[in-house]
């Protein structure tokens, strides 16, 4: 029989709206959110705190290696540890951004995450967005969505969410960011961006986060009723979500 609770892979690129749309389905579901990115930046963060030079993979692999990183999963919000750090609240800073993109490229990075996200994800309940969820971590999950939009569109999403943080930037900076970082996404060798076959594709260009989140929790409703249906061909009744 399968778990009853889905796991639900969003991927897709920088700023197409993930992290919001991953936190309000998980909370029409009573999912938990997992934000794979936040993982990277916590290494991110760490190199930088370290002063490791992060375009040497294997020091950043190593450093890596002595960290303990704790995620703590509350209702919408993940609350991301290193060692004793709460380090939350540094998570988004640019610098930590652009670090993050360049060791997420790192084999033994990638690989030394996998562990903890599947150690999250495995029980199902978990709605987890990223890059690579629903093609090298969870190539199982019962339903992955490939979450769109144009870059201009992320690009001013992105800028907008920024200037709300106080952080002083221009739409011309913020494009060449987002794109920057999609090309060493799609462009890495190792579980690199891309949209799995088997994902539904939602183009957010023209969509409000609201519409967004409808779709996807049609979609989920459909499968679940299916599942049902399968699991009790009788017509018993089967529990929820
Ligand atoms: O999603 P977010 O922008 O927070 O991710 C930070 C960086 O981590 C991204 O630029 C991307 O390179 C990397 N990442 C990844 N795989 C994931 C999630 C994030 O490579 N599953």
């Amino acid at each position: 029989m399968s778990r009853r609770k889905l796991i639900i892979a969003i991927d897709g690129p920088a700023g197409a709206g993930k992290s919001s749309a991953a936190k309000s389905l998980a909370g029409k579901l009573g999912y938990l959110t997992l934000d794979s990115g936040s993982l990277y930046r916590a290494i991110a963060w760490s190199v930088i705190q370290g002063k490791v030079d992060h375009t040497r993979p294997l020091e950043v692999e190593s450093t890596c290696e002595k960290l303990r990183i704790k995620l703590c999963l509350e209702g919408e919000s993940t609350e991301v540890w290193v060692d004793e750090v709460n380090v939350t609240s540094h998570l988004r800073l640019p610098e930590v951004t652009e670090v993050s993109s360049t060791i997420s490229a790192y084999p033994g990075i990638r690989h030394q995450l996998l562990s903890i996200q599947r150690a999250i994800g495995n029980q199902g309940g978990v709605v987890i967005e990223g890059r690579d969820i629903g093609t090298v971590v969870f190539p199982e999950a019962e339903m992955k969505f490939y979450l769109d939009a144009s870059v201009r569109v992320r690009a001013l999403r992105r800028y907008h969410d920024l200037r709300l943080k106080g952080v002083e930037t221009d739409i011309e900076t913020t494009t060449k960011n987002i794109e920057d970082r999609d090309a060493k996404d799609r462009q890495r060798e190792f579980a690199p961006l891309r949209r799995g076959e088997d994902a539904v594709v939602i183009d957010s260009t023209r969509l409000k986060l609201d519409e967004v989140i409808d779709r996807m929790y049609c979609v989920v409703m459909e499968l679940i009723a299916r599942r049902e249906k399968i699991e009790t061909p009788s017509g018993e009744h089967s529990p929820g979500v």
